[in-house]
């Protein structure tokens, strides 16, 4: 083993020398660690992976250093990981990053920019400002817009979400949140978060938001015009589905509410030319949720939040003398305070920016097409075998799907059992009123033999 400098810094002249053979012993131990594993999960379910973690793990803070920590502790998380790119894993939006990203992500950390003033991180502003803008025009075209859009890096879908209902209520001094019952509860959330009134929820009878439903809420609320913020989601989370877009902004517009859309699924769809009109709508909502984290294959966190007029903003200005001082404003250092709610922020953008640069819009489109593809595949595979429902075809990537004439017991247990052999992660939807499996691909090198290996494994596991 490389002799290890337990105080060494990632960063400065002996930086490089002192992260090169910590990098070894990293790799390493991910691929040692991960070889224990059955398949996607560790084997034995939540009382044997904790119990063999304790041990790997000992006395977490011992009197005397141990220089083995690191490699220990990266074997025995890899080897009790849930991995999201084994091709059997495919319960949630918890994608596998790109080795591109996740190479720019230790960069981001060695660095170590922090976004709250341009005195900690000079180009890293610079970056976030530009590639922000950049990823808020893919929203937003420039063909005949009004204003300069902007987006906001957040550490997910939620914040995204809780800044969209903080901008709208700032923007009037009240709102009222308009969501169906399909939308992610982290909206609900944020209305809890910022002492809003209950949002008012409309139907989804097939999973998406019923235009008539929400045209009748929007003309019993009345009140004076961007009171109402309507939120309707593009991708939900559990089916994939993509409420009628053009239909709702229509209705906005008419009553004069105001429009969020948490497209932090679906919004991936916009790095596809042969997927993006499915987005029609879109660019005529006052904000938009993105999470490069789901269909942009980033190590987590990478989140944002796009703002259609970028006096929306204004809201979040603060001061601290400390970070954006008067004086160091006017004499032109950048103001970064106003771009989150939180002070110190790494600097997410540097793997987004990597990515978009490496792969650019058709390396990303092949991407998102190739999972899109998948679900397809695996849908097709499903409507023709005799021992399993599909609930429909898929909109994204979402499959829905259960063993014929299966008791809602029986898929719960069905999945259950393969998260606890360690074989297939596949994830549970109630709609309908029943309970289906739910696989969601995200993985882009996903084979057909695999889709078929995890319908094996399923019917394997179902009794009958
Ligand atoms: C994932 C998701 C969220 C939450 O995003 P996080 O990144 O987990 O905070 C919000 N809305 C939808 C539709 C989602 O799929």
């Amino acid at each position: 083993m490389s002799p290890l400098t337990p105080g060494g810094l990632a960063s400065g002249p002996q930086g490089p020398k002192n992260l090169r053979p910590l990098l070894d012993t990293v790799l390493d131990a991910l691929e040692t660690g991960a070889a224990t594993r059955p398949g996607p999960l560790p084997a034995g379910g939540p009382a044997e992976v904790a119990a063999r973690l304790r041990e790997a793990l000992g006395e977490p803070f011992p009197h005397h250093g141990d220089e083995h920590a690191l490699h220990t502790l990266v074997h025995a998380l890899a080897a009790g990981a849930a991995d999201p790119a084994h091709p059997l894993c495919a319960a949630h939006l918890h994608c596998p990053p790109l080795a591109v990203a996740t190479a720019a992500d230790l960069a981001a950390s060695a660095l170590n920019p922090s976004l709250d003033s341009w005195d900690q991180a000079p180009a890293a502003s610079e970056l976030e400002s530009l590639v922000g803008r950049a990823l808020a025009d893919e929203v937003y075209p420039p063909v005949g817009r009004t204003a300069t859009p902007d987006a906001l890096v957040t550490t997910g879908g939620t914040e995204a979400n809780q800044l969209a209902l903080l901008l709208a209520r700032e923007k009037h001094g009240h709102v009222q949140l308009v969501q169906a019952e399909n939308a992610h509860h982290s909206l609900h959330r944020a209305t809890w978060l910022l002492g809003l009134p209950e949002p008012v929820t409309v139907p989804a009878p097939a999973g998406t938001m019923d235009p008539a439903a929400l045209d009748q809420a929007l003309t019993a609320l009345g009140g004076p015009p961007g009171t109402v913020l309507v939120a309707a989601t593009a991708g939900t989370t559990d089916a994939g589905l993509i409420d009628p877009l053009p239909d709702i902004a229509t209705l906005c517009e008419t009553h004069g509410a105001r429009l969020h859309i948490d497209a932090a699924y679906g919004g991936g769809l916009l790095l596809s030319d042969r997927h993006r009109p499915q987005l029609d709508g879109l660019t005529r909502a006052h904000t938009v949720t993105l999470d490069l984290h789901k269909l942009g294959w980033q190590p987590v966190a990478a989140g944002l939040l796009a703002v259609r007029d970028p006096r929306d903003l204004h809201a979040l200005g603060h001061h601290a003398d400390y970070l954006n001082a008067d004086d160091d404003t006017e004499a032109g250092l950048p103001d970064l305070l106003g771009r989150s709610l939180r002070t110190t922020r790494r600097a997410d953008i540097l793997k987004i920016a990597v990515t978009l640069k490496t792969l650019g819009r058709t390396g990303l489109g092949a991407l998102v097409d190739q999972v899109c593809d998948h679900a397809t595949a695996l849908a097709e595979l499903i409507d023709v075998h005799p021992h399993f429902e599909l609930y429909d075809r898929p909109t994204i990537s979402t499959v829905l799907f259960r063993p014929a004439h299966a008791t809602d017991t029986t898929v719960a247990d069905v999945r259950r059992t393969l998260l606890t052999e360690g074989r297939a992660v596949l994830g549970r939807a109630r709609l309908d009123n029943r309970l289906w499996l739910k696989a969601t691909l995200l993985n882009p090198h996903t084979g057909p033999d695999d889709l078929a290996a995890l319908l094996k494994l399923v019917e394997g596991h179902t009794p009958r």
